[in-house]
């Protein structure tokens, strides 16, 4: 049984994202139909070389869930050439390993040093942050290049026109049209000509944020924040993801279990009992930290098989992040992922010289994007089996190949 993959265990990065941008001599107007991160860095990429860029939100603002986010160096690496090296600095933490601990007992079953091994081996840190934060930062970074109307959402596309319609009746058009509509994408369903629904995954998310104030007067609880490793407690059909985010005064936990019922991707309110029901039985310091939680959100999680085909045949509009390729979060790479898709639209665009090249150019990202996000929808999936393993012989094995892995690296 393998070990679980971690996000850091990236395939190399991909030729476009290395390649230079310029100037484009072929300004075309872009509507985005989605201002999450996503759709935020394709804002950016495509502005900054010089395309008109408008985004329509269907919420009344730009906000995100109070939740962490966990940034891996694909993604820090982007962020920081794009001038948000400081700002993510004194936003973040830097886990300094990941451990992974028996449900039950607590017991350390896997170890990897993170911190600065990410620079060295990846070019670049791992971070963990509030995802309020990064929004925000991208936020301003994409401001100066688009223009954005909220309470805006798209109800219809004309694919071969690139027009959009909004719920008010009004009428946009634009060269190409990018779908950054998340998981219930409808840009999505125009793109492949029907209906095409995200699939349940069986497991939904309890997400919840505790003071580190109320951490450090507990001694059990107190080298979780002073130590700032990430703590994955992993056990049958479930696990916890941990770690502080905000200068260590916030710890973030995230807690998957089985989806009993709820039935639409979007958090809503939890319930913290029944929270603390799901984890009854959990190690001590899992108990005490859920004693600590006062409100939750809950997250029914989905995702979908690959897309063969993320360009409409009109050749117009394509997909990028969720909308295209959601994942579970066993990898942390959703954004990620959403974020780099942004990254090689700007920089293959930055070429374009006449129109006749867009359907091309839509076609070469997807061709290099492909590959990529394929594997990281479907190593989340494999995560999903090798953290939930019910207690038994491939479970033991799991440990006894994590536990390996650990012993090599404290050697
Ligand atoms: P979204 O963020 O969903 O944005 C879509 C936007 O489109 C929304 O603002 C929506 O209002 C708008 N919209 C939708 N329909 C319309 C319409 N018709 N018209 C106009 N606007 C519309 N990823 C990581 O990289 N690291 C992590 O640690 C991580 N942890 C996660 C933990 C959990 C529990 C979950 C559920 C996900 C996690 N992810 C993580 C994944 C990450 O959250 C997503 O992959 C990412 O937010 C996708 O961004 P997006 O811009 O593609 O879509």
């Amino acid at each position: 049984m393998a070990s679980p993959s971690e996000s850091h265990q990236e395939l190399p990065v991909p030729p476009a994202l290395s390649a230079p941008c310029t100037r484009t001599t072929m300004p075309l107007h872009f509507v985005i139909v989605g201002c999450g991160l996503g759709g935020l860095a394709a804002a950016h990429c495509l502005g900054r070389v010089g395309h008109t860029v408008t985004v329509f939100e269907a919420a009344s603002q730009i906000a995100d869930v109070g939740a962490g986010i966990q940034i891996g160096p694909n993604l820090s690496r982007l962020l920081i050439r794009w001038g948000l090296g400081d700002e993510l600095r004194k936003a973040s933490g830097v886990p300094q390993a990941i451990t992974f601990r028996k449900y039950k007992t607590g017991e350390q079953v896997g170890w990897t040093p993170w911190g600065k091994n990410m620079d060295r081996d990846y070019g670049a840190p791992y971070y963990h942050a509030h995802r309020a934060d990064l929004l925000d930062m991208l936020f301003k970074l994409a401001s100066p290049y688009m223009t954005l109307f909220l309470n805006s959402r798209i109800v219809s596309l004309d694919p071969v026109l690139a027009q959009v319609t909004l719920e008010s009746g009004q009428i946009f058009r634009g060269d190409v049209i990018l779908g950054a509509d998340g998981i219930k994408s409808m840009v999505r369903e125009v793109v492949v000509g029907g209906p095409d629904k995200p699939i349940p995954t069986g497991d939904a998310a309890y997400r919840a944020i505790i003071p580190t104030s109320e951490m450090a007067k507990d001694p059990d609880l107190k080298p979780l924040v002073d130590n700032p490793e990430m703590t994955a407690w992993i056990g049958p059909g479930r696990h916890i993801m941990a770690y502080c985010i905000r200068s260590a005064q916030e710890y973030n936990l995230v807690l998957l279990h089985p989806n009993t019922g709820l039935r639409e991707a979007y958090d809503v309110e939890g319930c913290v009992e029944k929270m603390r029901v799901d984890f009854a039985g959990w190690e001590p310091r899992v108990q005490k930290l859920l004693a600590l939680v006062s409100s939750t959100l809950i997250w029914p999680l989905f995702d979908r098989d690959p897309l063969e085909t993320w360009i409409h045949p009109g050749g117009k509009v394509a997909l990028l992040g969720d909308a295209c390729h959601p994942m579970l979060p066993y990898r942390a790479q959703g954004s990620a992922m959403a974020i780099e898709d942004a990254a090689v639209l700007g920089v293959l665009f930055s070429h374009i010289s006449s129109r006749e090249q867009i359907r091309p150019i839509l076609h070469a990202y997807q061709a290099l994007r492909y590959p990529r996000t394929t594997i990281t929808q479907l190593a989340s999936r494999s995560n999903q089996t090798i953290f939930h393993l019910p207690d038994g012989p491939e479970q033991e094995a799991r440990d006894k190949s994590m536990r390996q892995a650990m012993e090599d690296a404290l050697r």
